[in-house]
């Protein structure tokens, strides 16, 4: 999906200067940016303007990675239990003001309470696995290699790294990054989505509470430029980028040339597939929460869902489920549905929905004016379902990223998964069935990197690592989990001798070890 970059980027009027700003992180210390380019966070609800957020200038950024250079040279060499200290301190105070950090969120993303607690609860738990890094950050030994000789490996540190996250998650997605990084003796320097940068601010201020040293984390602000900056910067090591395919692939191809580590997690198309002898109603309800929770706005959204056999005849019922669901503020009990992030998100929503009834797909439920419970003010779009979508189709080739679900029909398994193969994502999938022998060969042939059976948004928790295949990936390692551990380090590996008495081997000209 596109992204938004193209949103007011401007001097602040007098009016503005009255609403609270936005500080960068640098060197343990937040200040102001001396920018002139600042840009609204709004409150995707009421369209109240809750802050503006500045776009650092290329000196604040450099001033950044400086910090985070700096306090490499001591942070790299702190004993492991002191920093796994710091991140059982951090998982603590995020616990203490976990109703805080999700009213921020919902304030400025606009998804559920409840919801926005889920957010911050799944990059805590990339925390709480943060603070077993003494188990993580482990290296190899193989005793006698050759006679009288060990190899070990050592996971070093790599230097500062950078996070350049998403608007969607914007408590979960920099938790991914900077605990993990941290916790393997980097510096960071994170620069969260400048749509909703509040709820991310909070959770670095919770960070240096509990004991992250000054340069050890540093957080700047913007777009493009401040993406541009860190992929070039010759200092960072590493970067770390989750958010739409197009930025992702230029993020790495840019990062990559100019040496660094990169990993992106990128845009989606996420196909459920539904098989007759399905659990009816728990799968119609994992349908439903799964394509139009947070709106649509996850990347694990099941946006597509192929329909196999009889299971053809599920349609009414998947409309009469999303009519259940209730459109409003996020911060309103019993609320299901929330705002798209933006004026501009909920445009192109819209737009998508035009072109797909223009391109012959038949409407099953329409949410272009949907009941609102509450102020309507905010960007909202009802739960809206398409039958008949084919590849081709706008909404069908596109990311839409919005409170959207399309139906497809498949004759049998293996039609379904060949469906999906053909889409250029992989991110997530899931398949709904009862069979084991069904479900095995649909894990076994699917390529997606997250797969779900009966699960709807397979999203694994931090003792795996998150994945993706095809358009949704680049980069071999992925975010937290064990693979995060090797992607944050050098291996270094070290083969040892040491003697006890006189007695020599000679001179060996040969590459075996004696
Ligand atoms: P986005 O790509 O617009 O923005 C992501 C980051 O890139 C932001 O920090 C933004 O400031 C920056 N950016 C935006 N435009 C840029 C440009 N032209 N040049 C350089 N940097 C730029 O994504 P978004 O709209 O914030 O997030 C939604 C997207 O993220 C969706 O495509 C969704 O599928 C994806 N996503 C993927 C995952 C995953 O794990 N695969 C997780 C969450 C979100």
């Amino acid at each position: 999906m596109p992204n938004e970059l193209a949103a007011p980027e401007r001097a602040a009027s007098a009016a503005e200067a009255a609403v609270p700003t936005v500080k960068l992180l640098i060197g343990g210390r937040f200040v102001e940016s001396k920018t002139t380019v600042w840009r609204d966070v709004v409150n995707p609800a009421t369209q109240q303007v809750l802050a503006r957020v500045p776009y650092a200038t290329a000196d604040e950024i450099a001033l950044a990675v400086e910090s985070a250079k700096t306090a490499f040279k001591t942070w790299r060499a702190t004993a492991i239990g002191a920093r796994a200290r710091i991140f059982l301190k951090y998982q603590q105070l995020i616990r203490e003001h976990m109703k805080e950090l999700a009213a921020i969120l919902t304030a400025e993303q606009g998804k559920t309470l409840p919801d926005a607690e889920g957010d911050v609860f799944r990059g805590l738990e990339v925390v709480e696995h943060a603070a077993s890094i003494g188990n993580l950050q482990l290296g190899e030994l193989a005793n006698n290699v050759a006679g009288g000789v060990d190899t070990y490996t050592l996971l070093q540190p790599i230097g500062v790294c950078a996070g350049i996250t998403p608007f969607n998650f914007p408590a979960m997605i920099p938790l991914w990054m900077f605990p993990m990084a941290i916790a393997c003796g980097n510096t960071f320097v994170l620069k969260p989505s400048e749509q909703d940068p509040m709820v991310t601010m909070r959770l670095a201020e919770l960070a240096l509470e509990a004991g992250i040293p000054p340069g050890v984390l540093n957080v700047i602000h913007g777009g493009e430029d401040a993406v541009n900056a860190i992929c070039d910067h010759p200092d960072i090591k590493a970067v770390s980028f989750v958010g739409s395919t197009g930025v992702g692939t230029h993020v790495h191809h840019r990062a990559s040339l100019a040496g660094k580590r990169v990993q992106c997690m990128m845009g989606a198309k996420n196909h459920g597939v539904v098989l007759p002898d399905a659990h009816r109603e728990q799968t119609l309800n994992a349908i439903a929460g799964a394509a139009f929770g947070a709106a649509g706005q996850r990347c694990m959204a099941l946006t597509t869902v192929v329909l196999v056999g009889a299971a053809r005849n599920w349609i009414p019922d998947l409309v009469a489920k999303a009519r259940t669901l209730r459109v409003g503020a996020g911060d309103r009990p019993g609320i299901d549905v929330g705002p798209l992030v933006s004026r501009a998100a909920k445009a192109r929503v819209l737009g998508l929905i035009e072109q797909g009834l223009a391109e012959g797909a038949t409407l099953e439920l329409d949410g272009r004016s949907p009941e609102v419970a509450g102020d309507a003010a905010g960007n909202f779009v009802g739960p809206t379902i398409f039958s008949g979508v084919k590849p081709g189709m706008a909404i069908y080739d596109q990311e839409i990223f919005g409170p959207v679900l399309l139906l497809a029909e498949a004759d049998t398994l293996d039609d379904a998964i060949a469906f999906i193969n053909a889409n250029p994502n992989g991110n997530g999938t899931a398949v709904f069935t009862q069979s084991g022998a069904a479900a095995r060969r649909f894990q076994e042939e699917i390529d997606v990197g997250q797969v779900g059976i009966n699960v709807p948004i397979p999203v694994p928790v931090p003792l795996f690592s998150f994945s993706g295949s095809r358009a949704s990936k680049l980069g071999d390692l992925g975010p937290y989990g064990k693979q995060v551990i090797l992607f944050y380090t050098q291996t270094k590996t070290v083969t040892q001798r040491w003697f006890d008495d006189d007695t020599t081997t000679g001179v060996n000209t040969t590459i075996s070890l004696k």
